[in-house]
């Protein structure tokens, strides 16, 4: 067994606050290079034209450190914490908490939260009736004494295109793979396509969303995957991007950049199916601390 760990609470601040530095302003090195494959297999002019214009933003917006999109997203953040992993001076909540908006002010990026959801409710006497980043922290418990951090800043366009269905579990693979090619090509240019495609199968209600969000920011290595899961993956790419829908939905060979499926057990009587769609600008970042 390993031996304990204390990790100082200033050396996770420290390390979140660099980490949303490096990605307001680039999206993952897979996405810059999938969207260079894109762009070498495009024929539509229009398409070819939004793909340089996305590739230009990339290289723009990392040489200026200005964030690569207005929407500067939801954070979300997916913790792996040790069995001996002791943290120093509060939860980890609020350390996130603490850095993430102080990232927010540090790089002057837009404050994207509605303290109220529902704005009817908003109290007007309030000054301001938004306020900097709340944090999205899943937990999860690993063996030893590391702390993985998993860090994305979500848009809400995407988001927004997401879904869940609580399929019977007699559900044809036919039935459930239409399900979710509907799910990314009715939403059209919503999402900001070319996107990515995180897919939850089984869990529960609320697990199975967590896993679709899992599946885009954390995939599984190929290497790790079924068989059966990796020809899913490959079938439903392949079936999305024959649709045609194309570049910010205006018609060309790539709406979606790679498709993501984590699984886990279920119930007998459930099949739940979530569909968590990130757009071209995806914001993601795995740290150690
Ligand atoms: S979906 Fe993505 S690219 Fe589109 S506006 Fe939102 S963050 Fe920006």
């Amino acid at each position: 067994m390993e031996s304990v760990r204390t990790i100082p609470q200033k050396q996770i601040y420290k390390a979140i606050i660099e980490a949303i530095g490096q990605i307001y302003c680039q999206s993952t090195p897979e996405t810059k290079s999938l969207l260079n494959q894109a762009l070498a297999i495009e024929e539509d002019d229009v398409a070819k034209d939004m793909l340089q214009a996305m590739l230009l933003n990339e290289e723009l917006a990392a040489k200026e450190q200005l964030p690569i999109c207005q929407d500067t997203g939801i954070v979300i953040v997916f913790a792996d914490i040790g069995t001996e992993t002791k943290i120093e001076n509060g939860t980890l909540y609020s350390i996130v908490s603490e850095a993430v908006n102080d990232a927010w002010g540090k790089y002057y990026l837009r404050d994207s939260i509605a303290e109220e959801p529902l704005r009817y409710f908003s109290n007007p006497q309030k000054k301001s009736k938004y306020y900097s980043q709340p944090v999205i922290l899943h937990l999860s418990e690993i063996l030893g004494n590391k702390l993985e951090l998993h860090i994305s800043l979500k848009g809400g366009g995407a988001e927004n295109c997401s879904t869940l269905k609580m399929f019977n579990p007699t559900a044809t693979l036919t039935e459930i793979e239409d399900f979710i090619i509907d799910t990314v090509v009715s939403a059209g240019g919503k999402p900001c396509p070319p996107v990515f495609v995180g897919i939850g199968i089984g869990g529960d209600f609320e697990q199975c969303a967590i896993l679709a969000k899992r599946a885009l920011m954390i995939p599984l290595p190929d290497s790790e995957k079924k068989p059966e899961y990796l020809q899913m993956e490959k079938r439903i790419l392949n079936k999305i991007n024959q649709k045609g829908k194309g570049v910010q939905g205006f018609g060309g060979k790539t709406t979606a950049l790679k498709v993501n499926i984590l699984s886990q057990p279920c119930h007998i009587a459930s099949l739940p199916i979530a569909v968590n769609i990130d757009c071209h600008a995806h914001r993601c970042i795995s740290i150690s601390v």
